[in-house]
Parts: structure tokens; C-alpha cells; sequence
């Protein structure tokens, strides 16, 4: 709802006052594109994995590719390619975490629920839900190492985050 006003007590207010005391004093505005530390970082969205925290990421240092799981998925590998190519990226790190909601369903799980709730039927559409927390870990590190976007050489280093600890353990 870009066009009205958001009320007092909405998210999007709350952003914005944030983002208003964010900008105030804004040190950063010169910052080149390409990541100053050449590389990559693939993290599941999870709300309690503050990637740029946990890892210690400055502004400008890293990109950090989000989505559900973390996955090497065709998109995040399209964001690989372009990171690689074009913004000098040279090695990948790979963010899985205990706890996580991908460890909760299957495809037809899902499947049948966005049937059930949206009308939708979905196929055979894979969603890269996993049962092995480790076995997500390198099988992620496996697809990125063997995709052809990737420049070869790549390397890719895989980690699982404790939720609830703020540990990070290394996988593979
Ligand atoms: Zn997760």
C-alpha cells in the first residue's frame, strides 16, 4: 500500500521511523558494487539467522543470497552466476541452521495445502524441503561446486547455524 498513509502502529510505520534514524547519519553512501571481500553468502531466510551478524559482515563486504533452506536452488544459482561474473565474487558460503521450518514438511505436504488453501494445484513442483540437516549441507555444496554457472575451482564452504546457541558449526 505504497499510496497511503500507514497507520501509527503498522510494520510499515515502524520501518520507516527506523529507516529515518538509519539514514541520519549514513557513513557508507560511496561504497564500491563488487563485494570487497569477493565472496558469496547462501542463507536460509529464517528470522532468527541474522547472516550479516553472525558472520561479522560489513557493509559492502559480501552478498548475501536468502531464501527458504538456504538452497542451491536454479535462482540462487542465477544469482551466483551474476555475482561471480560480473561483480568479482570467487568463493561461496553456504548457511543451513538447526531448527529449521524445511526440516517440517514434504512436497506433498505442501502441495496438498496450497491445493487446500489456495485452489492451486502445483504438480510435481519441488519445494527442496530436507530430512538431514548435514546431508542439506552437502548436498547444497555438491550442486553449486557442479553447476556450470559456477567458474570451476569455486570454493564452497558449508556451515550449519545453531539457533540456539549462535554457534556456527562447519560442514563438509
Ligand atoms: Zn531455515
Amino acid at each position: 500500500m505504497a499510496t497511503s498513509e500507514p497507520s501509527s502502529d503498522s510494520l510499515q510505520a515502524e520501518f520507516l521511523k527506523n529507516n529515518a534514524q538509519f539514514a541520519a547519519d549514513f557513513p557508507d553512501g560511496n561504497l564500491p558494487m563488487p563485494p570487497a571481500r569477493h565472496a558469496l553468502v547462501l542463507a536460509c531466510m529464517d528470522a532468527r539467522l541474522h547472516v550479516e551478524k553472525v558472520l561479522g559482515i560489513k557493509n559492502g563486504a559480501c552478498h548475501c543470497v536468502r531464501n527458504a533452506g538456504g538452497r542451491a536452488s536454479d535462482d540462487a544459482l542465477r544469482s551466483i552466476a551474476i555475482s561471480q561474473r560480473l561483480l568479482g565474487t570467487k568463493e561461496v558460503h553456504i548457511v543451513h541452521h538447526t531448527d529449521c521450518g524445511m526440516l517440517t514438511f514434504t512436497n506433498e505436504q505442501l502441495a496438498s495445502k496450497i491445493k487446500e488453501d489456495l485452489g492451486v494445484d502445483v504438480g510435481d513442483r519441488d519445494f527442496l524441503p530436507f530430512a538431514n540437516l548435514e546431508k542439506s549441507v552437502l548436498d547444497d555444496i555438491r550442486t553449486v561446486s557442479e553447476s556450470p554457472f559456477v567458474a570451476p575451482g569455486t570454493q564452497v564452504h558449508g556451515y550449519i547455524y545453531e539457533v540456539e546457541t549462535g554457534k556456527l558449526r562447519v560442514v563438509g
